[in-house]
């Protein structure tokens, strides 16, 4: 079975979830979805499972293939314990890959996806990366150095990935001792806030010891509550417009920067840095979430749109071996445009106010 197989049998349980969410939120009066940061969330990670399609999973076959070279004494993956030292060294290495995605700019291109959105709930979880491929597999090939089989490193990937599914909610409060150990709801809320004490704070994937251990943690403090996002707002709903975002800026900035060293630098260093000292304005951490005005027909169309992407591309990740390359790629691209275009469908409104938001 092949791991966009994998994730087919996901979808149902992360759906099944995401309606218990939103239940239990309604409940509470405490709902934290809106219907279009949803969809653009979830479509975002469809459009990330398309491309890993097209590119095969890049950073696991570079592993296959590096592996027979780098393996000093290759381990055997009928031991138990290589199983669990895996899970715990692919963690460790996920550690430092999402550190360097938020402080290298090249790599901050790539993560931003996930952290667009304004809302904390499942639906954030399934917003990943069109383009981490490029450079993530990188951080795991330590692991094919140590002896690891391409397998074993890809399962553990795999468990690393749909852990981190749960912990994206605001309905679970603090949990104690697990909030110490493991990547929790709340030390993740952290992560995910662009409040200034919890910038760049616990980056932890399973394990969020790590993070202790290197100088990263932040508790999560009731009198400092999260706010969510990036602190260069998106205001778009569309996936592709999502992932361009850090990569199309970058690239102007580079245009008005004169000298190698700084253009290079806008790419190594941290996404706060720039070459002309901008007078940067005071973060405002009150600000109002992006919400355009959409009517109830353009809201029905953009939720008919999205079932049907949804449905297609399930298809799509169960047929893809049948099916062959060309297919997967025109699909792809085809419906990339069909979600750049639904979750733009509020454009028409005649209003751009914007909604207060209510948490
Ligand atoms: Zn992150
Ligand atoms: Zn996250």
């Amino acid at each position: 079975m092949t791991e966009s197989q994998v994730i087919v049998f996901a979808v149902p349980v992360f759906f099944a979830m995401i309606g218990m969410e939103l239940l239990v939120g309604i409940v509470r009066n405490n709902n934290t979805y809106r219907l279009y940061d949803a969809m653009s969330s979830i479509s975002t990670g469809m459009l990330s499972q398309l491309v890993n399609l097209c590119v095969k999973t890049l950073g696991f076959a570079i592993y296959a293939m590096a592996y027979p070279y780098l393996a000093v004494s290759p381990l055997s993956a009928d031991a138990l314990w290589v199983w669990v030292a895996a899970i715990v060294l692919y963690d460790l290495a996920y550690y430092w890959n999402h550190r360097a995605g938020h402080r290298i700019t090249l790599f901050w291109a790539a993560h931003a996806v996930h952290h667009q959105s304004e809302d904390y709930n499942l639906s954030t979880a399934l917003r990943q990366t069109s383009t981490g491929w490029m450079f993530g597999w990188i951080f795991y090939l330590p692991l094919a150095l140590l002896g690891f089989p391409p397998e074993v490193v890809g399962v553990a990937g795999l468990i690393n990935l749909l852990y981190q599914y749960w912990v994206h909610t605001e309905q679970v409060g603090k949990l104690g001792w697990f909030d110490r150990v493991f990547c929790s709801p709340s030390n993740h809320r952290v992560h995910h806030a662009v409040n200034d004490a919890y910038l760049d704070k616990n980056y932890g994937g399973i394990l969020i010891l790590w993070d202790r251990l290197f100088g990263t943690f932040q508790e999560e403090d009731d009198n400092d509550p999260c706010r969510y996002g990036t602190r260069s707002h998106l205001h778009n709903w569309s996936p592709l417009v999502a992932n361009l975002q850090v990569y199309r800026d970058r690239f102007v900035e580079m245009r008005a920067t004169r000298g190698l060293g700084n253009k290079l630098a806008l790419w190594w260093k941290g996404p706060e840095w720039h070459a002309q000292s901008k007078p940067e304005s005071q973060f405002d951490i009150d600000f109002i979430k992006y919400e355009p005005e959409a009517t109830g027909p353009q809201r029905a169309v953009a939720t008919a749109s999205f079932m049907l992407c949804l449905i297609a591309v399930t298809a799509l990740l169960w047929y893809a071996e049948q099916l062959g390359t060309v297919v997967v790629l025109v699909a792809t691209l085809a419906l990339g445009l069909i979600m750049h275009v639904f979750t733009r469908w509020h454009a028409y409104s005649s209003t751009t106010s914007v909604a207060t938001q209510d948490h």
